[in-house]
């Protein structure tokens, strides 16, 4: 096999990307999958941070749409996406790969808090990082914490795992006519107001010149594609 393209990425998954056919939760065969993907990543030498969302099992708006406190509801996101970072960190440690959960919320019973440096050290070490509980903070995603986390430790590539190819003018799930974009700027998404990312973290993104591939998670083996250079899916730049 080639030498990979990229040392350090930062892979962020939706936590609907863990849900398979369910209509929510965690599947097992899914996250099964996925560890072996993210497995076979650190066996090429990647070293891969991980941001996982939680929307397979809360969203803060949508709970703040039925009533709940907003700030409520988004703490309990968060703590949503530490639910599927320990899945995570589970189903890699079966495959005898080492992980770190590394929570931005203190809960160092269950997970590490989140240090930078420590984050750094454990990357070095060839140990998948996981980084838990969003940003932190209510009233952002996890869009947000993965652009974050991908500019602070300096990884060369943000990748978001997506349902579909790439970026579109349109949902091309319902719209036949969408047009496809293999390579945009963030002025472009941000201007054109694509369905990439919330604002907050394709400014974020642009500001630090930290490259973006929107690409199918579920199309097996994509994501080692992608390591090992091939131009797949939707690339977004400065
Ligand atoms: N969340 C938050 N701050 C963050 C990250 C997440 O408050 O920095 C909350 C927010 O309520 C969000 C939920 O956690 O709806 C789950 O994250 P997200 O919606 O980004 O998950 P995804 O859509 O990627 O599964």
């Amino acid at each position: 096999m080639s030498a990979p393209k990229y040392t350090r990425i930062l892979l962020k998954l939706s936590g609907e990307a863990l849900m398979g056919e369910q209509g929510s939760g965690i599947d097992p065969q899914t996250i099964k999958r996925l560890a072996h993907e993210i497995n076979d990543l650190c066996r090429i030498g990647v070293q891969v941070g991980l941001v996982i969302g939680g929307g397979n099992i809360i969203r803060g708006s949508e709970k703040a749409s039925e009533g709940l406190d907003r700030v409520t509801g988004d703490y309990m996101g968060m703590l949503a996406t530490v639910l599927n970072a320990l899945a995570m960190q589970d189903a890699l440690e079966k495959l005898g790969q080492p992980v770190r959960v590394m929570s931005a919320l203190k809960i160092n019973q269950v997970c590490e808090d989140y240090i930078r440096r420590r984050a750094v050290r454990h990357l070095e070490k060839g140990r998948v990082v996981v980084f838990a509980a969003g940003t932190g903070n209510p009233f952002f995603t996890t869009d947000s914490a993965a652009s974050l986390r991908a500019i602070e430790i300096n990884a060369e590539l943000l990748i978001k795992a997506t349902k579909v190819e790439g970026v579109y003018s349109a949902d091309p799930l319902k719209d036949p006519k969408a047009r496809f974009y293999s390579r945009l700027t963030y002025d472009e998404a941000l201007d054109q107001r694509l369905n990439v990312m919330d604002a907050t973290a394709l400014v974020l993104c642009r500001d630090h010149n930290m490259p973006l591939r929107v690409m199918n998670v579920f199309e097996p083996g994509a994501v080692m594609r992608v390591v090992l250079g091939e131009d797949i899916g939707s690339l977004i730049e400065t």
